[in-house]
């Protein structure tokens, strides 16, 4: 059965790394004889052209029979004001991709505060402390006068497990079967304390991995001082949106910081950095992290699908990048070397 993947250039960089990223997946599956049928949807700035919004029904539908897709970074911050055809598009919320997995990997020869790190989060993205993306209609966020503001957060049973049954699914795939769940329970007993025993519930269907619990503030440290000790981390919206950026801060910064959004069906690959208008277009963009948000999507895509040449697929995109990284010949100059962000592509679908 061929996957069908999406293919949304974004804007600046995006129109750079994202080519990089479905260069390298469509080498990687005709080695292992994967079926991908691939289809480019318009988002963003490409989208109000051809349909005078960034998020036209046209491409929402164009997404929903799709297993997932590529998206390159969005450059909101150019968008006209006030104007409700120019939105961020709210992929999150439209397709309900409920958790955010952020591998932070460390290599030898690239510079970074810890060596041997390798740590996966999961961060809730649809609860929390509710923003214009995560809330349907009204704001959560009000001011009743000029003096006071109120804003609420939520959590939520279904929410909390959802979020939980990824992290240890993902623990079960390595090799340290270790899952610490991020929270701080005895301040906030009812909101934490629901996502904590949401978390110990769901570690009872999953014997053969260790859960282990931490309060946000001593983790944030220990994370700094000792990343060794941690495997998979799951937590909150916020709490995650932090310490994702710590963690990405551990081992080299935004250029190697892949991501995927998951829901129950459909992933969307996303690297967490933005679309760094400062660089784009003169082939300097570091394409790491879309090309291994990329490799995430096809693993995800073969453990939810049981598609091993997928997975296969998925192994074979992190041997060559770790080649490519380890002769450090074509990286680009963020990563110290001469390479372009093409010649960095290149080498990696050689390397395969
Ligand atoms: P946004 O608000 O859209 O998420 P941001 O404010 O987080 O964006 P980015 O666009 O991610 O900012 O970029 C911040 C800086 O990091 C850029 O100016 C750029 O110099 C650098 N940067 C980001 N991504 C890359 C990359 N892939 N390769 C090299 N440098 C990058």
């Amino acid at each position: 059965m061929a996957l069908e993947i999406g293919i949304v250039l974004g804007e600046d960089i995006g129109l750079e790394v994202v080519p990089e990223a479905v260069k390298v997946m469509k080498a990687a599956a005709a080695k292992v004889g994967l079926e991908v049928s691939w289809h480019e949807v318009p988002i963003g700035r490409e989208a109000h052209k051809l349909h005078g919004h960034t998020m036209p029904e046209q491409s929402v539908k164009a997404l929903e029979p799709l297993d997932g897709w590529v998206l390159g970074p969005i450059g909101h911050g150019s968008y006209p004001r006030n104007d409700p055809t120019w939105i961020f598009p709210p992929l999150r919320k439209r397709f309900d991709l409920f958790a955010s997995i952020k591998p932070v990997k460390s290599y030898p020869n690239v510079k970074s505060i810890h060596k041997d790190v390798d740590i996966v989060f999961l961060r809730e993205v649809t609860e929390g402390m509710q923003s214009s993306d995560t809330v349907v209609a009204g704001s959560a966020e009000f001011r009743p006068n000029d003096e006071i503001t109120i804003a609420s957060r939520v959590i939520t049973r279904t929410g909390s497990a959802r979020v939980a049954r990824e992290a240890f699914e993902i623990a079960r795939t390595r090799t340290r079967k270790l899952v610490t769940s991020v929270h701080k329970e005895p301040v906030f007993r009812l909101a934490c304390g629901m996502f904590a025993e949401e978390c110990r519930k769901v570690a009872k269907a999953y014997p053969d991995v260790e859960l282990e619990e931490a309060l946000v503030d001593g983790f944030a440290m220990k994370l700094v001082m000792d990343p060794h000790r941690f495997d998979v981390v799951v937590t909150t919206n916020q709490f995650g949106d932090i310490l994702t950026d710590e963690g990405a801060g551990l081992v080299g910064g935004l250029g190697l910081a892949p991501g995927l959004c998951v829901g129950h069906e459909k992933a969307m690959a996303q690297a967490t950095h933005g679309s760094a208008p400062d660089i784009a277009g003169r082939n300097i963009a570091n394409p790491y992290a879309m090309i291994m948000s990329g490799r995430m999507l096809f693993e995800w895509l073969g453990r939810k699908r049981n598609e091993p040449k997928a997975l296969e697929a998925a192994r074979r995109i992190e041997r060559a990048v770790e080649q490519v990284i380890a002769d450090g010949k074509d990286l680009t100059p963020d990563l110290g070397g001469k390479g372009g962000t093409r010649e960095m592509g290149d080498a990696i679908v050689a390397a395969l």
